[in-house]
């Protein structure tokens, strides 16, 4: 490209940001992106979830003569996906099997008069002959080719139709490619510039912290009351998704968080069709509800808004907890990871691995993975530090997690460690079986309980050895040997506790055991008002970390700019983050615009919606309560 067709890609790719999306300047590596695709090349784009990859295919495509063509895999989005550009005054469409043969001919008219910027495919559709020969005829300004993992064949979205779009690049060499993905690793990255023929073009690769992710993981003690008041304090009326292990458990809590006054509905593979879409198309399109799921839903889930992920069971996996919680705060505002976690998902998955049917290599993988989903959850430094880690980044604590908020106290354990370990012992040597955590945690505490007394093992020298710790930090510690696998569960006996090999060393005292200090149920009061007084003064902006909360007047604000948005979008028949993102409605109500020149400096309000909607929210904010 020349020096000055890239300069001038650069300004007006700036003003098509300004004018059109109503944004100030552009994210991270987005700019370079732009303006190599632009000025005709071959781009893999690597970003993470609300990265804003959207942007790197939309400008260049404004910029260059034709239509852009996004091929996505993700048909139920599209319509949204094309209702939003639209709203922004681009000529958008879509061509998937939704569309009735007079609509698709619609569309297709259009494509071959040139009267479209955008042109969103479903790939079975796009290689057709008929759609193949319609872009034959066309000009064409790129192939956006969104979702590029669906070529791999180990991932779990595989779509065999990806494998052939290679096709685009022989019958069209001279039209530029840009491939984009939020899977990070680097045998998927081979695989898509393998298969998709991309071996000219340039790889931007963005860091995959989500900094505005505040990640939390809390000992599990009572996880539905946890959950309630993590999901009604800091998270009232706003959207979210919680994930459970299993069905009955996502209609379970589904059920109860109705009853107690949150709007949840359940989303898992048992439901039938109909009630599954229904459940979705309503998370989409109305404010503020919770959806309780499995991990069946997710994939695609293109909501900006949603404002936190809880996880009431652990992911077995890094890359699982990665990619669930990144479903949150995809518009860049504040959100959170909250996930309780104890001593049942540790037994819980290591029995899953141990019981599977999978050969030796896979469960040794799948055991590695666990390992380093504990070391998450166990972890008394930054979780973002370890977070990126896992993905090969490295990163200084983050500020805005758990632990840099409210720093754990590390914890020798070893001594309380070791009585547990000599208590499983003594106990198996006395009565000639073992016994599970319950029992091995009354006898330490010196609970000379019925069952205790029974098998006389009041009379043990390990009873009463541990009266010092409560039942929840005997549970943390044996959580802890559990997870660093000193100590089994023998599933098929009553989970009944057995000392691994591994046991000696500390028994021996040639180790150590060092973790975080469990919190006991005062502790926990402290780290609730400590976040209270924490949030409050985020507010004021002397906090580094994103505010959660604001003050009351631009709360009151803020939800009035709300109840006008569903309005809007429901007389509109669009979800509501199509008329405006939740970040926009808090720029309006932190700044209280009082013209629309001020109106249109706030970061999401283009020429189109200001158009559209600004004398409106003049009205609006001039009649509210200041
Ligand atoms: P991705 O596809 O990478 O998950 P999107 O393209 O959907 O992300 O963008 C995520 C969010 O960030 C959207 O709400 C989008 O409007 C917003 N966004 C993208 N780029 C910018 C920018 N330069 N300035 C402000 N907001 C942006
Ligand atoms: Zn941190």
């Amino acid at each position: 490209m020349s020096a000055r067709a890239s300069s001038t890609f650069d300004r007006d790719a700036l003003a098509i940001l300004n004018r059109v999306f109503g944004y100030a300047s552009f994210r991270g590596a987005q700019h370079s992106i732009v303006t190599h695709v632009a000025a005709g090349g071959d781009a893999l784009v690597l970003m993470p979830t609300g990265g804003g990859k959207s942007l790197c295919y939309q400008i260049p495509a404004l910029l260059r003569d034709g239509v852009g063509v996004v091929i996505s895999p993700l048909i139920a989005l599209m319509q949204d996906q094309v209702d939003a550009l639209r709203e922004l005054g681009v000529r958008a469409a879509f061509l998937n099997s939704s569309l009735g043969a007079r609509e698709a001919a619609a569309v297709e008219r259009a494509v071959a008069a040139g009267e479209l910027d955008l042109l969103y495919v479903a790939p079975e559709r796009l290689l057709t002959a008929r759609c193949l020969e319609l872009l034959e005829n066309a000009r064409l300004a790129l192939f956006a080719i969104d979702e590029a993992h669906c070529v791999s064949q180990w991932g779990h979205d595989f779509r065999p139709e990806y494998l052939q779009l290679a096709v685009l690049h022989e019958r069209w060499p001279q039209v530029p490619r840009i491939a984009l993905t939020a899977t990070a690793d680097a045998l998927t990255r081979r695989e898509i510039v393998a298969k998709l023929g991309l071996h000219s073009a340039r790889e931007f690769v963005s860091s995959f912290d989500r900094p505005n992710i505040r990640y939390r993981i809390v000992e599990k003690i009572d996880p539905k009351r946890q959950l309630l008041d993590f999901v009604a304090g800091a998270h009232a009326g706003e959207a979210g998704i919680v994930y459970c292990a299993s069905r009955a458990k996502v209609d379970e809590i589904a059920h109860w968080l109705s009853a107690q006054g949150i709007a949840a509905l359940p989303y898992h593979a048992g439901l039938d069709n109909a009630t599954r879409s229904a459940h979705q198309a309503r998370f989409l399109r109305e404010d503020g509800l919770v959806m309780v799921a499995t991990i069946a839903f997710g994939m695609g889930i293109d909501k900006p808004d949603v404002r936190f992920v809880a996880h009431l069971d652990m992911p077995k996996s890094v890359e699982g907890y990665y990619q669930e919680t990144g479903r949150a705060g995809r518009d860049g505002a504040p959100a959170e990871a909250w996930m309780a976690y104890g001593l049942a998902d540790v037994v819980q998955q290591r029995r899953l691995i141990e019981q599977s049917e999978a050969d030796d290599a896979y469960k040794r993988v799948a055991s590695a993975k666990l390992d380093a989903m504990l070391g998450l959850a166990e972890t008394i430094d930054c979780r973002r530090v370890r977070l990126l880690a896992y993905f090969g980044e490295s990163s200084p604590p983050c500020g805005n997690c758990d632990n840099c908020l409210e720093p754990p106290q590390p914890w020798d354990a070893t001594e309380p460690a070791r009585k547990l370990l000599s208590c499983i012992y003594r106990i198996r040597q006395a009565s000639g079986f073992g016994f599970g955590a319950q029992h091995v945690i009354a006898v330490l505490r010196g609970h000379a309980s019925e069952r205790v007394r029974q098998h006389g093992h009041d009379a043990l020298s390990t009873f009463g050895i541990g009266a010092d710790l409560s039942e929840t930090e005997w549970r943390a510690v044996l959580r802890q040997l559990i997870a660093q696998g000193l100590v089994t569960v023998d599933h098929a006996r009553h989970q009944v506790l057995v000392l691994a090999d591994a046991s000696r060393a500390l028994l021996r005292g040639e180790r150590t055991l060092q973790m975080r200090r469990p919190k006991t149920e005062s502790g926990r009061r402290a780290g609730r008002s400590a976040r209270r007084a924490r949030d409050a003064s985020a507010s004021d902006g002397t906090a580094a970390a994103p505010a959660v909360f604001g003050d009351a007047t631009v709360e009151a604000l803020f939800e009035r700019l709300r109840q006008w948005r569903r309005a809007t979008a429901s007389t509109r028949g669009v979800p509501s983050y199509v008329i405006f993102h939740d970040a926009t409605l808090r720029g309006i109500a932190e700044r209280r615009p009082a013209t629309l020149a001020e109106l249109a400096g706030i970061s999401g309000v283009g020429e189109k919606k200001l158009e559209a909607y600004g004398a409106e929210l003049i009205d609006l904010i001039g009649s509210a309560d200041p």
